[in-house]
């Protein structure tokens, strides 16, 4: 297929904006991963996007929002949940809020469920395409359901090259992991994934947040229980060091195959994830990962590697 490579500006905007209202897919970059993007209200276009990613259909999609206006629209926020946004957007941060009357997602995007789940990613692409198009976007990651989620312009290229219109060129994303979920509907806040944007910073605003692995009977959202983000390499996690035919993914000082944050940072160690675990499942059957420490991110980043693991 003739696929194109886009930069940022206003006439590839437009033209992104009347692909999308084509029902096209569109690859673009968000300071997570890389996303697979469609309009959130064409039933169409997001079985497209389930059909193209192998996605089950009752895992639903995050819709991308420009702006508070765009999310008020399409959700009914408490006034704690809209200081939270109001504190972390645009940002790593997707909340999970009662579907509002006036709202556009579709059905389909949702699940089926009377909840939709909205964000402002930190990016100019997303943004600028969102507010060009006039609507929600959705955009799950750009990846094969259950496969290790894309970095680069080139994975997505590798992953997805035959299912997409067009794909905007953002270099390398800046988090690396997929944004924190936090269910908004109840008095408190509940952790339904951890991802980039720190849990714990959720409680600087809206305290008291429920974690699943403190509360077992806390909600679980729908999709994250499944393997996910696998290699096809066999994976050991939390390894001091290699046994004989493994790779070996560090972190902090010491002999490693690759290096996820030589001076152990958190942060580094979540924008290398996807891309060495990528390049290491290339080359080897087996690969070993140092223990990572379970605080801030880190929770975000044990959750991937336990899921890629299963
Ligand atoms: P992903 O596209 O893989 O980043 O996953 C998005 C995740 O957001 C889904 O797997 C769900 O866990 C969660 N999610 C999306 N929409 C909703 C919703 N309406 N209600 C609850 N959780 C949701
Ligand atoms: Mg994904």
């Amino acid at each position: 297929m003739d696929m194109r490579i886009l930069n940022l500006t206003d006439e590839n905007l437009e033209l992104a904006a009347r692909v999308l209202r084509s029902g096209g897919l569109i690859g673009l970059p968000t300071e997570t991963v890389y996303g697979l993007a469609a309009d959130a209200a064409n039933d169409a276009a997001i079985a497209r996007i389930y059909q193209a990613k192998g996605r089950p259909k009752f895992n639903p999609l995050i819709a991308h929002v420009s702006d508070i206006e765009m999310a008020l629209q399409e959700g009914i926020f408490s006034r704690e949940a809209l200081a939270l946004v109001d504190k972390h957007w645009p940002g790593p941060l997707t909340v999970v809020v009662k579907v509002a009357p006036t709202g556009t997602v579709s059905d389909l995007a949702r699940a089926g469920l009377d909840s939709v789940a909205l964000r402002i990613p930190a990016h100019a692409i997303p943004i600028f395409l969102v507010r060009e198009f006039g609507g929600p976007l959705v955009a799950p990651s750009a990846n094969p359901s259950g496969k290790i989620s894309p970095t680069t312009l080139q994975h997505v290229l590798d992953d997805m090259g035959d299912h997409i219109d067009l794909i905007f060129n953002g270099g390398t994303c800046a988090a690396g992991i997929e944004s924190t979920i936090i269910d908004a509907r109840g008095e408190r806040p509940a952790l339904l994934r951890p991802g980039s944007l720190d849990p714990d910073w959720i409680e600087e605003t809206w305290p008291d947040l429920i974690r699943p692995e403190l509360n077992p009977e806390a909600p679980q959202s729908p999709g994250q229980l499944l393997r996910h983000y696998a290699p096809n390499a066999t994976l050991r996690l939390n390894a001091e060091a290699a046994e004989p035919g493994e790779a070996y993914l560090g972190f902090g000082e010491g002999p490693a195959t690759l290096n996820l944050s030589e001076r152990g940072n958190l942060e580094e160690a979540a924008k290398n994830l996807f891309s060495m675990l990528r390049a290491l499942d290339a080359d080897y059957e087996r690969i070993a990962i140092a223990p990572i420490p379970n605080v801030g991110i880190g929770e975000g980043i044990n959750d991937r590697l336990t899921r890629a693991a299963k």
